[in-house]
Parts: structure tokens; sequence; C-alpha cells
């Protein structure tokens, strides 16, 4: 057979194709959207694998979002089969990290029971050192603070003799972080990276049968993620990423574009592919994105042209105010499901914002109008409190060593242990240099001389309720395998029972415990999703290397327990549960990389994009760019008169997009003649209804209309004055109360 013949090959153009087989040690796929570096990343691993004989174990694949990482096995799994797809080490830099630090963190003396810290527990203790120390900084510049020294990999230490420190408090805040984490056995996310390469920097025989490393979305890699990478590859030299410096879009988390540049220089003799064939996106789509993104004039020139016809307009359409941009989205939805008479479905549709704060407006339309809708990025359901309160009973279960979920459990449900008592609890702990839970323990069991009320206490509240419900659960989670009769599940249900926590909720959460009911449901269906998923992956196992004995293999509980922290972009469901009937609503950070037929990108407002609070706005721009370059088919942005504060918060347009929006955009709908239909049924490869149908079916445009109100909507002709404000005529004040993220 030749080369040209072969199954993976054949849905390549000649580029992809040349990148896939390439023999040199080192390629650099670089091209921007929609080109196909996804696909062709894929399949040169389906190529490696079957071509090239390695082993699927010996190939490392390291993606941005897990949800990326899914889609990737899933097409291995369709060309390989499932046997050989579980056995790729796949996942994003932070999963890959914990795999090789549980099997093999004991040589450089970590616990292989460490737990992971997540964003929210590391802002809680920052948060308390800052307390202490009455630190003026905010806990979330601070933990920022810290993480680009992790990323750049400096250690609290490293201030060097006789050189004045920056900011010598948040050092030693650091230095503080840094040693509670070590006291409950925890890493954040910073250091699974930085103890990767210290493991790996000491001990690189764990790598010794890694053949060949892939990284997707290169561009948003950061220095630590580029030491792992040579690291990851230390022995055969062989690498391979793809990437696009114009979707560089994580400048805040300390992405380094330069590492494009780093890696041609420090590897010479890179094959260098660029893809020039946009096959995502209409014509139309792609060209206005491009005038988008030509805007900033220092970018690197790349060649994007597209195979597909023009399609149907991108729309551009002004709104009053936050409300009405929901409204019109959920009527624009709805109007095109008719108008393509079953060619487009809700699952085609995403909803792309630029803040997961921005999402209230659009969800409270969506809940209106029936519409489910599933949630990714930005939204995170696992620290909603009655979920959190689980996770951290599961968390002690695993490891009593994590102190800060001891903390937050020990009053719930409410067990008349004041904050008093917890304080000093840590504190005691503190000064013992020992966990909380253990002396809870000493207290429980009266090995310590009564200091002060706390033994009466833990003895009456404690020891019969908490050490009850964890030392039994405990027992059970120890031999939870993917196998047992008695399943994780069965553990949660144990807990939910134990701490009749349905009651709790009803007590505690007059006004919406039935919601929070609800979320405490679903996160158990979270969890039996995990162990189906769970059954298909070898999640956790590394292939054996020859000398190099791997520690026990974490169990059930603690898998899971990672899993958790692992997954920044947890999706929600609401409603019913079937996916082809929801819609996607996404951050644009945690789109990257996907793709829907159709996409809205609201708010494209200055203040919103670019961000008020960002310094950076080219990166903003990419930002839209990023979100723009997801839609196949049809493609909406929108932009509401007023901000979300109200009629006080009147906003422009943006500047990436206004001084072409008159002639590029249209302002209303898309019109959708046959030619359009032809072509989206060409880009999505389906059939197209028949048109006739359509047509028929065609209701009016959508009825939330921007020009029902005057030009000058504060004239006092035109306007009513509610309470201290002046709002055009007709129109309700809207409310301004906190938003549901900002309660969760
Ligand atoms: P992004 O920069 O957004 O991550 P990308 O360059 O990774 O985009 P892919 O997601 O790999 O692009 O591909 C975009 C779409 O084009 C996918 O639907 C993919 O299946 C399709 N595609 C890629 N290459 C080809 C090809 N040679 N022929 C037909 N379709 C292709
Ligand atoms: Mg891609």
């Amino acid at each position: 057979m030749t080369s040209s013949d072969n199954a993976i090959l054949k849905s390549l153009n000649d580029a992809q194709r040349r990148a896939v087989t390439s023999k040199a040690s080192t390629v650099a796929i670089l091209a921007g959207p929609g080109s196909g570096k996804t696909h062709t990343l894929t399949s040169r691993v389906v190529w490696l694998i079957r071509e090239v004989g390695y082993q699927p174990c010996d190939i490392i694949v390291a993606t941005f979002t897990v949800k990326a990482a899914r889609e990737m096995r899933e097409r291995i799994g369709k060309l390989l089969g499932e046997d050989v797809e579980k056995k790729i080490v796949l996942g994003t830099f932070h999963s890959i990290s914990r795999r090789y630090l549980s099997a093999y963190g004991k040589r450089i003396g970590l616990d292989s029971n460490f737990s992971i810290a997540d964003d929210g527990d590391s802002k809680g203790i920052i948060k308390r050192i800052c307390e202490r120390h009455k630190l003026t900084v905010e806990p979330s510049y601070a933990k920022s603070w810290i993480s680009k020294r992790k990323a750049k990999g400096s250690q609290p230490t490293t201030s060097q003799k006789g050189k004045k420190a920056d900011h010598p408090d948040l050092l030693k805040g650091y230095e503080e972080y840094q040693e509670h984490l070590q006291r409950s056995n925890l890493l954040d996310y910073d250091d699974l990276l930085v103890k990767c390469v210290e493991l790996l920097q000491k001990h690189s025989s764990c790598v010794s049968n890694v053949q060949s490393v892939l990284i997707d979305e290169y561009q948003d890699t950061n220095g630590i993620q580029y030491e792992l990478m040579k690291l990851f590859a230390q022995k055969q030299g062989r690498i391979t990423v793809v990437g696009d410096p114009d979707q560089s879009i994580y400048g805040w988390r300390s992405a380094e574009v330069r590492n494009l540049y780093r890696l041609l220089r420090e590897f010479p003799g890179t094959d260098e592919v660029s893809l020039e064939e946009n096959y995502r996106s209409s014509q139309s789509i792609l060209d206005i994105s491009l005038r988008v993104i030509q805007e900033d004039k220092r970018r690197y020139q790349k060649v994007l042209t597209p195979v597909h016809a023009k399609g149907a307009r991108p729309v551009l359409r002004k709104l009053t105010s936050s409300s009405n941009e929901g409204e019109w989205i959920v009527s624009e939805i709805k109007r095109t499901m008719l108008m393509f008479g079953g060619m487009l479905k809700y699952e085609d549709v995403a909803i792309l914002l630029r803040s997961a704060a921005l999402s209230r407006h659009v969800e409270s339309a969506l809940g209106k109008a029936g519409i489910s809708y599933r949630m990714i990025g930005g939204h995170k359901f696992y620290e909603r409190k009655e979920i959190k309160v689980l996770i951290d009973y599961l968390r002690v279960v695993y490891q009593p060593e994590n102190n800060d979920a001891v903390a937050r459990i020990i009053n719930v449900p409410r067990r008349g242990i004041g904050e008093a008592t917890v304080k000093s609890l840590l504190a005691e702990a503190e000064s013992e240099k020992m966990s909380v839970w253990t002396v809870i323990l000493k207290h429980c069991r009266g090995d310590r001389k009564a200091t002060t009320n706390i033994r009466a206490k833990m003895e009456q509240r404690l020891s019969s309720e908490l050490m009850r419900i964890i030392n039994g659960l405990q027992q059970k989670a120890a031999d939870i395998t993917a196998s047992s009769s008695f399943s994780l599940v069965d553990l949660i249900e144990q807990l939910i029972s134990q701490l009749n926590y349905k009651k709790y909720l009803e007590d505690e959460y007059a006004n919406d415990h039935e919601t929070r009911w609800a979320n405490v449901r679903e996160f158990v269906n979270l969890v039996s999703e995990y162990l189906q998923d769970s059954k298909n992956t070898e999640d956790d196992e590394l292939p054996e290397v020859d000398e190099v004995e791997q520690s026990r293999q974490d169990t059930m509980l603690g898998k899971f327990l990672a899993n958790v922290s692992l997954a920044s972009d947890a999706q929600r469901g609401s409603g019913e549960q079937d996916q082809s009937s929801m819609i996607t609503i996404s951050t644009i950070h945690a789109a990257k990389g996907l793709e829907w037929p159709i996409v809205f990108v609201p708010s494209v407002y200055t203040g919103s994009m670019p961000h008020s609070r960002s310094e950076d706005i080219d990166e903003e721009r990419r930002l839209l760019y990023v979100a723009m370059t997801r839609a196949q088919a049809l493609l909406y942005l929108s932009c509401p008169l007023y901000g979300p504060q109200g009629f006080s918060n009147k906003v422009e347009l943006s500047d990436f997009v206004a001084p072409f929006a008159e002639v590029a955009f249209a302002s209303k709908g898309p019109s959708i003649d046959e030619p359009v239909i032809q072509t989206i049924g060409k880009i999505l490869d389906r059939d197209p209804p028949q048109s006739k149908v359509i047509f028929e079916k065609l209701p009016p445009m959508t009825s939330v209309e921007d020009d029902r109100f005057p030009e000058n909507p504060f004239d006092p002709k035109n306007s009513d004055e509610i309470g201290d404000a002046r709002v055009p005529r007709g129109v309700k004040r809207q409310r301004t109360g906190p938003s549901e993220n900002s309660k969760a």
C-alpha cells in the first residue's frame, strides 16, 4: 500500500500530509484557525502508531482543555480502536503531570496520596495568610503573583542574597503558602507542573519509554510547560507542536508566545509546515474575522484562504439592553431552527461570552423559552456551596490532613462549632505542626490535657457525629475499585443520607433549596458518568518503564477527586439531559479549538471587549477573533445600548468592529436563500432540506426590535423618570441585583 492510499492520509491536503508523515524529529505547524492543525496532529498520532510502529503508551499528547482531550481520544479511538486510544498518555499538561507524580512522585519525596488544591482552595489559603499578616494586597493579586513566579520556575527562597527582593511581604506570604500546602499534602495547579519538572529532571528514566511528544494549542504554553515538553521528550527528542500566534489568549496566565520562536531557535532543523486553507467556516465568516485580526499591525502575517463559498453574511445587531440581547438571541435561535427545518439542531448553537458573569441575561431568556443548555468554562459547578461541601467531605475521607477541607465541613451541617473553636483548632495544629484532624482525634480520644473548652465540645459534637461519618466512609472508600459492587456513587449516596443533606438544605436555604437539591442530584449523575467514562480510559496508568518502580495506584476516590480538581470545564446541563436538544454557553477561553455551526457573540462593546480590566488590547482582539472563528455557518455579534448595570451604563460598540460595522455586517438577520443553504449544507456535510419547506415556514423577523426606541432615549419627550433614572418610554427598569454567579 502506498502512503497516499493510506486511510489516515486520505482526508488530508498536501501540506497536512507532509506534516503527518514528516521524518524530522521536531515538527512545527503554525497556521490559522480551522486550517486543520488539530486534525493533522491527531492524524500524526495515528500515523506514528500504525505506520512508524510506536507503542500507543510511548506517545504523550498535551491538549489545552479536558474537552479537547476527550474529542481527540474519540477520533483516535474511531481510527485505531478503543484499546489503542486508552493507552496513549493524552490530556492537559496538568493531568499528565498528575499522572507522573502519582506514579513516581515518591522519588522526589512526594506522598503519593497528595490532593490537588484548586483555584478556590488556593485563594482561600492565601486570603488567610494575607489577613494574618495584615497585607494590604488583594488575595487574588497575591495568588497571581505567586502563580507567575511558579510559572517561571522560581521558588519562594530564590531572592538572591544582597539583592533587594521585589515585594518582600508577598515573598514571605509565598513561603508560608508553600509550607501550608506541604503540611496539608496538597499541590496547587502550578505545583503539579513544577514538581513534575523536578521529577523528570532528577529521574529521566521515568520517561525513558517516550518516543514522541505532541502539543496542541502550542501558542498558549508557558515557560514551565515548555520545560516539561522538553523533559518529556528528553530521551528521543521527538516533538510536534501545532499552534497559532493569533489565537494566543492566555497572556494573563503567563503563556509566552516567545516559546514559538524559542523552539525554532533551540531545535534547528525543525520542519516548519504552514497550512493555508480554512475548512471550518464560510468565506464571509472568515473574511470578517480576518478583518478584525488584521487591525493588529504587529502580527506575523499568514495566508488563510477559505475552501467554502460565501454563505450567509454575519450579523451585527444593536439592541437596547442586555436582557433584550438575551431575548433576541433566543428568538433568533428559534427562527433559525424553523428556517432550516431539521438541518440544524439546538446542539449546533454556541453562545460565547467574554466573561461568565455575562451569562445571566442569556440564561434567563433561555430559561423562559424552555431551551436547555449546557455550560463550559467559567461556571464552576463544583464550586457551588452545596456541591463543595460534599466534595470537601470526600476530600477529608480521602486525606484527613487537608486542614482547609476539615475547617470547612466541621460545622456543616451545623454542629454548634463556632469560628472561634475552628480558629483555636487551626492554631493548635499550626503550633504543634500536626494536622487539624489529628488534633481533633486526640481531643476526642481524650489523649490530650484538657486545654480550653475544646475538649468537651469535641467529645460531644464531633466524636459522635463527624468522626463516625468520616471513619465509616474511610473504611468503605478503601475497598472501592472499578469493579467492586459498592461504588463511588454508593459512597456519595451514603454520605448524603448520613448528613441528612436534603433536610439540611431545606433548613438552610429556604428560598432555593430545591435548585440546590437538584444540583446535588446532578452531582451524583456526574459521578456516575465519570465512573462510566473511567471504565473506558486507563486514565491513571502509566506504562511500566524499565527499572522504575511505580508507587501504588491511586484509589477510585483519589482519582475522582483529582478529576474534579482538574475539570476546570465541568459541564452542567439544565432541564432534560438529551445532548442533541441542548445549546452550549461557554466562555471564549474555554471554546478554544472547538467549532459550532451557529455562534453568537454577545456584548461586543468597549468595556467587555476589550475588557475594562485588561491591559493588553491585542490579546482582547485575539479573543474576539477566536470567538468569531469558532463559527462554521452562521455568526451573530450583538451589542446592547446599555450595559448590565442598566440605564446608567451606556456603552459603545467595540472599536474592534466599529470601523467596518456598517459595511461588513448584516444588521438584522442573515438573508437565507437557496445558494446560502447549499453552502451551509456543504460546510456541515448535511443534506439541505427542501427549500420550499423552509420558506413556507419562515417566521417573521425577531420580535425584539431595537429601532422601536427613540433616537435619544434621554429626551424628556421620549422617556419616563423611574426612581433616579430617566429611561426610554415603555421600558421597565432592569433589576440589577447580584448575578447568579456571584452568589454561587
Ligand atoms: P483551531 O485553530 O481553531 O484550533 P484547527 O487548525 O485546529 O483550528 P481543526 O479543528 O483541526 O482546525 O479543523 C477545522 C475543521 O476542518 C474540522 O472540522 C476538521 O475536521 C476540518 N478539516 C481539517 N482538515 C481538513 C481537510 N483536509 N479536509 C476536510 N476537512 C478538514
Ligand atoms: Mg485546533
